[in-house]
């Protein structure tokens, strides 16, 4: 950790701070999981070792639970997975997430005891815990997890105290990463960094964190396994300043931001955006000038909006998309009269909208939403905002389908662009989107020079769909750096 240091910050206790001067793109450190888990309902489609989503898996033939891409990756598992392999054929079936991830930790802590792991700056012993302000509801589900937990954890292995588990427990609650598969597009499982956790929130940080699960040869005999997770610089930062993260979607109104991270996070967000709720005035903007509609009027379309927004979420859950589209189409319809392009009840309208009319192949009218979309974004997220660069790489292959081909690669571009620097050069979706790029800056050439070979072209590479960059518009994206069951999943 040549990095950083750990330091006393004024007002939100033990933070990160830069030993060296960086600029944008820069790694300030990359780190393995301390021990991770597959989601219960993925762990059959994604490797338990790399976090990679694949079409085949080899299974282990002891449990039959784990999956893996192939021997390396089985071979490379195998020390976080032979006492969880035991226990689940003894068992007989696999606890949930939350308790595997518990018992994986543990049996680390038996092998290398509860001291400082090499290249870690914190113990897992020292790891926050928030306990002491848990609520009834959050007491009874830590308890209900360590009654599990000792079902299955077994009797030859060292016996830990109740409050020791517990701790375990409430560390994953506040601290458990996010992974997603190796495209970004979707939540697969849940890990714990110790340096990461030591980065504190800022919504509008000078760091993003990424999970890398790439291929590369470096990485992987550095830290004996594929997957890490890479603090990168969004832009210039100094000697001595603090290293945040976001822990939540800056594209939220600052109460809404404020009261998650209370909620999950348990503190009340001091940062500079929220003090001074910088842009809570464009996230809220209506039609200006001689348009300026009654404030009666703009409260009943925010009213409209948020009820809309239920019905879609339910249509898009059952997979009725059809639905979905009718729902869009016409709460727009009441929007667009009323709204500002940056106001964020349109833009989320938008954004589901031009998902769900890509997805059904729609192209034309996804793209021309997209647009709206990423011209919204562009003015409210940072400008290396990594959700604004997977939503400007998302625009931008729409406008490709849709044979908007200047737009489409200058979407391209600017994503990639993005993407260099918060995902950086070698992360399986930049070199996709560096492969877009290069195909379709000589499709845009060939549009310049003879239309109706590009036309006669495309057609041909549209028939062979090169790239799977459109999620289910049915999964929920990974937007939150931390992990955290919904309560009444878990109950
Ligand atoms: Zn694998
Ligand atoms: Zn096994
Ligand atoms: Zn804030």
């Amino acid at each position: 950790m040549e990095n950083v240091e750990i330091f006393e910050s004024e007002g939100k206790g033990r933070g990160l701070r830069a030993i060296r001067e960086s600029w944008a793109g820069d790694i300030i450190f990359a780190e393995p999981a301390y021990s991770a888990v597959v989601f219960d309902n993925l762990s059959h489609s994604v490797c338990h070792s790399c976090f990679k989503r694949q079409e085949k898996l080899l299974r282990c033939g002891q449990c039959k639970f784990a999956h893996y891409c192939d021997r390396t990756c089985q071979k490379e598992s195998w020390a976080n997975h032979k006492n969880e392999c035991v226990a689940i054929k003894k068992a007989g079936k696999a606890p949930n997430e939350n308790i595997r991830l518990a018992a994986r930790i543990l049996w680390r802590i038996e092998r290398e005891g509860s001291g400082l792991t090499e290249g870690c700056l914190v113990s897992i012993d020292d790891l926050q815990n928030h306990i002491d302000k848990f609520d009834e509801a959050e007491k009874g589900l830590l308890m209900e997890d360590v009654q599990k937990f000792l079902e299955y954890w077994p009797s030859q292995s060292q016996q830990f105290g109740m409050q020791y588990i517990s701790h375990i427990f409430s560390v994953i609650s506040c601290n458990g990463f996010t992974l997603s598969d190796q495209r970004g597009l979707q939540a697969v499982g849940v890990g714990i960094f110790p340096n990461l956790c030591l980065a504190n929130h800022d919504c509008w940080p000078n760091c993003t964190v990424i999970f890398n699960n790439g291929n590369h040869e470096a990485v992987r005999s550095m830290f004996h396994t594929q997957m890490r997770i890479e603090l990168r610089a969004l832009g210039k930062i100094n000697k001595g300043e603090e290293l945040t993260v976001s822990y939540v979607d800056f594209l939220n109104l600052t109460e809404d931001r404020k009261a998650q991270l209370k909620k999950q996070y348990y503190f009340d967000c001091t940062c500079e955006h929220c003090t001074k709720k910088t842009k809570d005035a464009l996230l809220l903007a209506v039609k200006d000038g001689e348009d300026k509609p009654e404030e009666r009027v703009v409260k009943e379309v925010i009213q409209y909006s948020k009820d809309t927004m239920e019905k879609i979420e339910k249509a898009r859950s059952e997979g009725l998309y059809n639905d979905v589209v009718k729902l869009c189409r016409d709460c727009l319809k009441r929007q667009e009269p009323i709204f500002a392009d940056t106001n964020i009840y349109m833009l989320r309208i938008l954004s589901i909208y031009s998902e769900v009319l890509s997805y059904l192949q729609m192209f034309d009218d996804a793209a021309e939403n997209a647009k709206k979309m990423v011209d919204g974004y562009l003015k409210i997220y940072h400008q290396n905002n990594a959700q604004l660069g997977m939503a400007v790489m998302r625009a931008g292959v729409t406008h490709w389908h849709a044979g908007m081909i200047e737009v489409g690669h200058g979407m391209i571009c600017k994503a990639f662009a993005i993407l260099l620097i918060t995902h950086g050069p070698l992360h399986p979706i930049t070199k996709d989107l560096e492969v877009m790029r290069a195909q379709t800056e000589m499709e845009l050439r060939m549009f310049k020079e003879n239309e109706f070979v590009y036309y006669k072209m495309r057609e041909a590479a549209l028939s062979n769909k090169p790239f799977q960059v459109m999620k289910e518009p049915n999964s929920e994206p990974a937007t939150n750096l931390f992990h955290k069951k919904p309560q009444e999943a878990k109950s």
